[in-house]
Order: structure tokens, then sequence, then C-alpha cells
């Protein structure tokens, strides 16, 4: 559809939504509040109160460039170019995974084992720590531990240099640019350390079954973010391998995981060397995170 301009926003709403719930996109009503929003350029309070406005040519241009993307099933996130996690803002590009709600578990897991003490003489704002990043994408993870310890320093790593860029943005506009630094390498190849942590959100998906994920991620999210080899599990035998020589002696490892990896990765673990093997659970009650400390 055209949007018409003379209809009101609230009409145009009405029409949104209900292409959005044809096309079986579970949040029509949600996503077409935001694609209004967007095309007009509005706050929330104010696509409120300007609901009987009609819409006006340029927003109406606006929303025809954008309601085709969601149509064709793009995240919301990727049409708007940007996600919020643990409360601070993120531009994305097409080489970086939209940051998910899950991952601030693992995010949360390393503050709590940083602030309760569990690196030897380090405080609970990780005055000298360094930490390393693995598959930083967005720099989503890097930039949230950061912005939460003022004290620290982290190492962003990527395969891919685009991914790297949008990292870099993200870190300088959240304003933690001065304490990091990014490489473009394989796992921790070239990279030395030693560092307090290793973190990762590591591609984990079963190769296999990409393909079968909602549209918004088979198709729109990049493969390497998501692909973690015939069982899924390839990146953490790659990340046990490679992180004990980069960790200081007491240095821990934490990982995001599957729902279903729990058992698996922890036995990684195990004969990779690490004690204190423990799973972090989400609000869902799920295991979502290892760790373990050297
Ligand atoms: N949780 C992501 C998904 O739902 C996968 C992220 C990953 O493989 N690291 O698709």
């Amino acid at each position: 559809m055209v949007p018409d301009p003379s209809l009101t926003i609230d009409a145009t709403l009405g029409v949104v939504r209900r292409q959005l719930a044809a096309a079986g996109i579970d949040s029509a009503a949600v996503d077409a509040r935001l694609l209004v929003r967007e095309a007009i350029g509005a706050s929330p309070t104010d696509l409120i109160l300007c609901g009987g406005e009609p819409l006006g040519d340029a927003a109406a241009g606006r929303l025809a460039e954008l309601l085709p993307q969601r149509l064709a099933r793009e995240p919301m996130a990727r049409i708007l170019g940007r996600q919020e996690f643990f409360g601070l803002s993120f531009l994305l590009s097409p080489a970086t995974l939209v940051p998910r709600p899950d991952t601030e578990t693992l995010v949360e897991t390393c503050l709590d084992l940083v602030r309760g003490g569990m690196l030897a003489g380090v405080g609970p704002s990780g005055e000298g720590l360094s930490f390393a990043d693995i598959g930083t994408g967005s720099g989503a993870i890097l930039v949230a531990l950061l912005h939460a310890l003022p004290g620290a320093h982290g190492v962003g790593i990527d395969l891919s240099t685009q991914a790297l860029a949008t990292a870099e943005a993200n870190a300088a506009a959240n304003g933690v640019d001065a304490r990091c630094s990014f490489v473009a390498t394989s796992y921790l190849e070239g990279i030395g350390g030693p560092f307090d942590f290793i973190v990762s959100n590591p591609p984990y998906i079963e190769a296999g079954v990409i393909d079968a994920l909602e549209p918004e991620v088979a198709q729109h999210e990049p493969k390497l973010a998501l692909d973690g080899g015939a069982d899924g599990l390839d990146a953490y035998r790659a990340i046990c391998k490679a992180a004990p020589s980069r960790l200081k002696p007491g240095g821990f490892l934490a990982v995001e995981i599957g729902f279903d990896q729990a058992e698996t990765v922890s036995q990684l673990f195990d004969q990779a060397g690490f004690r204190d093997i423990a799973l972090h659970r989400d609000l869902a009650g799920r295991a979502r995170v290892v760790c373990g400390r050297l």
C-alpha cells in the first residue's frame, strides 16, 4: 500500500497494524507504532497527542520506505538502525547481530563476579581490570561492561572489520572509546593478554537449523554470528582451547549458551581445566551462561 498522506495519524496506525498482522507478524501493534513514530519523527507522547492530525506528504513518503522492509520480515531494530541494550543505545550494521535482551544475563554475570570480589585486587569499579570480548559484533557486551566498570579496559575482537567499525562507533557514542581497543582476528589469534576475564556470545546455532529459525533471524541476521557448526559447539571448543593461556591465574571465562547447551558446554569447560564451573539463568529460569575460573 502507498500510505495516504491525508489520513489521520491514528487511522494510519490502524492501517499499518492490520497490514503487519495480515503478514503474520505477532508484534503488529507495537511495530506499527514504532514505524509511524519513525516516519513522522515523533516521540511516544507526540504520537498520542498528534493522533488526529493528517499524516502529511513527508511522513507518508518515509513510511512507504519503512513499511515494506518490515513486511519482508526485516527485524524492527535493523529498520531503525539501532537497539537498546543494558540501558544504552547501539547502532547496528548488516555485519552485527541485533543485541538480545537474553545477553544482558551474560553482562550481569560478569558484573556480579567482578563486584562480588571474584578477582583478587580488583575493586567494584574494575580499576586496573582488563578483559576481552570475543565476537564483539556491535560491541554491546564490551561497551555495556566498560560503561558499568569505569576503571576497566577491554579489547573487542571480531572476524568482521565491518562489525568492528560499528563497535568502535558504539564505544565512542557511549563515551568509553578511550578505554577500549579493537582487533580483527579469529578468536584469540595474535592476542596476548593476560586478561582478568574473557567473555563471549559466540555463534551457537546448529548449522542445519538456521534456515528454520524465524525469518527475522534466518534471513536478516549475519550467518557468521549464528552458525556454530554441525553441533553448534565449534566456537566453544575454539574458545576453551585458546582462553586458558590468555587468562591471569584466578581469571574467569563467561559465555552465553543456547537453552539446551548447559551440560555440553560445562563439560568443555571442565576438560579445558576450568574450575568452579557455574550456570547463570535468565529471567525465565533457563541456564544461558556458563562461567568458570582458572
Ligand atoms: N540467540 C540468538 C538467536 O536467537 C543466537 C545468538 C548466537 O548464536 N550467539 O538467534
